[in-house]
C-alpha cells in the first residue's frame, strides 16, 4: 500500500524524504523489492506485509466485529482527485470517511490499486494459500483520535488501518467504472484529474463481517510497521475489459520521458510471517474446519507475567508448550496426561499470583511493556531507526542496520502484537524478558526452547516452498513466478543464546 497523499504538504515530504534517502525504487531491477532495505531499512525489517494468507496461520477469533464505515457515499458534486503517483493509480478521499468499528476513529486518506499485467492477470499483494488474484485495492486509514494527519501517523505502530479488497477477473463492476473511465487522463507520471464522487462503499464486498485481520507494514518504502490490516475474505470481481484498462493504460514515467515504462506487476512478494498469526472473524467454510481458537489475552498476560517473576525451572520442565508457537501441542502429545496435571498446577499457581497484587497486575505488566519502548502503546519508527542509525555510524553496514533495526524492533513489535492475540511468543523476545531473570535458569530455559524450536521447524520444513499460483488463468498462460524469498536454516534466532553478558 502506498500512504503518500497529493496534498503540498506531503509532496514536499517526499522531496524531503526523497533528498535524505535518495530514494528511487521499483518493483523490478536495480532499485527493486530485494534492494529497498539500503534505502529504506525497515524493508527489511519484521512485520512485513504483504503476506500469504494460509490455513495454518488462522485464528478465530469472536471479538471481531464487523467492519462498519461512515460517510462512504459521496455526492457527484464532490471533486476528488484521481492521480498517477509513479507506482499506482491513486485516488484521494474526504476525511468526513472513516472506520467507526476499530477502537480508535481512522479517517480515510485515500485508496490505490495493485495489479498484475495484461500477459498475467495476477497482481494482488495478498495470497491466500499461495493463490494470486488479479488485483487487489488497498483504503488507507489513518488513527485520527492520535494523530493530526497521516504523516504524523504513517511511522507510528497504531497509526494506520488499511482494508485490503482481493479483486478477480470476472463480471462488470460499474463502482469500479467511476473511477477506471478517467484512467487515461493519468497516463503519465505526476498526472491527475478530478473527478466526481461516486459510493465508495460499493467498491468494498457485500460482506463486511468477514475478513482476515493481522499485524503489517506499508507494502511500499519506507515499509513502516505501522498497519493493522483487514483483508475481507470475499472478492470482488472487474471485468477482463477493465483489468485490461488497468493493466495497459499507465505509465510510470513522466510524459516528457523518451523511453515510457508501462506502470503494470506493481505488487510485492508475500513476506515472512515474524511469528504472526491471522485472525479470522468467521468459522465456516472451505478448509476452515478444525481452526484453532485464538488464546485469550489473560492468558497470554499470565505467560509474560510467569516469564517476568514465575518458577523459571518449572517453565523449562513442564510449561515448555506454553511459550511455543500456538498448535504445537502435538509435540507433546505423548504427555497428555502430564499436561492436565501441569494445567492444574499452573491455574493454582496462577491463583496463587492472583491473590499476591505485587505478582499480578495489569500495570506491573504495561511497566513491563514500557521498559521496551512501548509508552502509550506506541512505536515511532522513524526515531528507532535515528537510535539504531546513530549507534552504527562508525562502522556501519546496510545489512548491519537492516540486522539491527530487526532485532530492536522484532522484541518490541512481537510482544505487543503477542498480548493482542496477534503473534506467537517468539524466542527473541522470551530473551529480551528472561534477562532480568537469575542466569542458569534463564538458560536453563533457552536451552529447552531451543531445542523444541528445532524440533518443530524440522517437521515444519519438509513442506513444500511458497510459490504463488495464479488464480485467474483466464488470460493468457502465466509467466514463470519470481523467485519467492529463501528461508534461512538454521535462523540465527535459533541459536543458543550467549549469557555471558
Ligand atoms: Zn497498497
Amino acid at each position: 500500500m502506498h500512504f503518500l497523499n497529493f496534498t503540498p504538504i506531503a509532496v514536499l515530504q517526499l522531496t524531503l524524504f526523497s533528498v535524505l534517502h535518495g530514494a528511487k525504487w521499483t518493483y523490478t531491477g536495480p532499485d527493486g523489492e530485494h534492494h529497498w532495505y539500503k534505502h529504506y531499512p525497515y524493508c527489511g525489517g519484521t512485520f512485513q506485509s504483504p503476506i500469504d494468507i494460509k490455513s495454518e496461520l488462522l485464528r478465530f477469533d469472536s471479538n471481531l466485529r464487523p467492519i462498519e464505515v461512515q460517510n462512504y457515499n459521496l455526492s457527484p458534486n464532490e471533486q476528488l482527485t484521481l492521480g498517477n503517483n509513479g507506482h499506482s493509480v491513486q485516488i484521494s478521499l474526504p476525511s468526513k470517511m472513516h472506520i467507526s468499528s476499530l477502537p480508535h476513529r481512522y479517517t480515510a486518506a485515500q485508496f490505490h490499486l495493485h495489479w498484475g499485467s495484461s500477459s498475467r492477470p495476477a497482481g494482488s499483494e495478498h495470497t491466500v494459500n499461495s493463490e494470486q488474484y488479479a488485483a487487489e485495492m488497498h483504503v488507507v486509514h489513518y488513527n485520527s483520535d492520535k494523530y493530526p494527519n497521516m504523516s504524523m501517523a504513517v511511522d507510528k505502530s497504531d497509526g494506520l488501518a488499511v482494508l485490503g479488497v482481493l479483486i478477480e477477473v470476472g463480471e462488470f463492476n460499474p463502482a469500479f467504472e467511476q473511477f477506471l473511465k478517467f484512467i487515461n487522463g493519468v497516463k503519465y507520471r505526476d498526472q491527475r484529474v478530478q473527478v466526481p464522487g461516486f459510493n465508495i462503499r460499493a467498491l468494498l464486498p457485500a460482506r463486511l463481517d468477514e475478513y482476515y485481520r493481522y499485524d503489517g507494514s506499508l507494502t511500499t518504502p519506507p515499509c513502516y510497521p505501522s498497519v493493522l490490516w483487514t483483508v475481507f475474505r470475499n472478492d470482488v470481481t472487474i471485468s477482463r475489459k477493465q483489468f485490461l484498462a488497468l493493466a495497459t493504460a499507465l505509465y510510470s514515467t513522466h510524459a516528457q520521458d523518451s523511453a515510457p515504462v508501462p506502470l503494470n506487476a506493481n505488487y510485492r512478494q508475500p513476506q515472512l510471517t515474524d511469528g504472526r498469526v491471522v485472525l479470522v472473524s468467521f468459522k465456516e467454510g472451505r478448509g476452515l474446519h478444525g481452526t484453532l481458537t485464538v488464546t485469550p489475552p489473560h492468558t497470554r498476560k499470565r505467560i509474560i507475567q510467569q516469564l517476568l517473576v514465575g518458577d523459571l525451572a518449572d517453565l523449562a520442565d513442564e510449561g515448555l508448550y506454553q511459550l511455543l508457537p500456538s498448535g504445537s501441542e502435538k509435540l507433546h502429545a505423548g504427555k497428555k496426561k502430564d499436561l492436565k496435571n501441569q494445567q492444574s498446577e499452573t491455574l493454582a499457581k496462577s491463583k496463587q499470583q492472583m491473590l499476591n497484587p505485587s505478582l499480578w497486575t495489569k500495570s506491573q505488566t504495561n511497566r513491563y511493556v514500557g521498559k521496551f519502548g512501548l509508552a502509550d502503546d506506541t512505536l515511532c519508527y522513524v526515531s528507532l531507526e535515528q537510535r539504531v542509525f546513530l549507534r552504527l555510524r562508525q562502522s556501519h553496514t546496510e545489512n548491519q542496520m537492516v540486522q539491527a533495526l530487526r532485532d530492536a524492533v522484532l522484541p518490541e513489535l512481537n510482544l505487543k502484537s503477542y498480548l493482542d492475540c496477534k503473534s506467537d511468543l517468539a524466542l527473541p523476545t522470551i530473551r529480551h524478558i528472561l534477562r532480568g531473570r537469575p542466569t542458569d535458569e534463564a538458560l536453563e530455559l533457552d536451552r529447552s526452547l531451543t531445542q523444541a524450536l528445532m524440533k518443530q521447524r524440522k517437521t515444519s520444513t519438509a513442506i513444500k516452498p511458497n510459490v504463488p499460483v495464479t488464480k485467474s488463468s483466464s488470460l493468457s498462460p502465466a509467466t514463470v513466478p519470481r523467485k519467492p524469498q529463501s528461508l534461512g536454516y538454521p535462523h540465527p534466532w535459533l541459536l543458543p543464546m550467549e549469557w555471558e553478558d
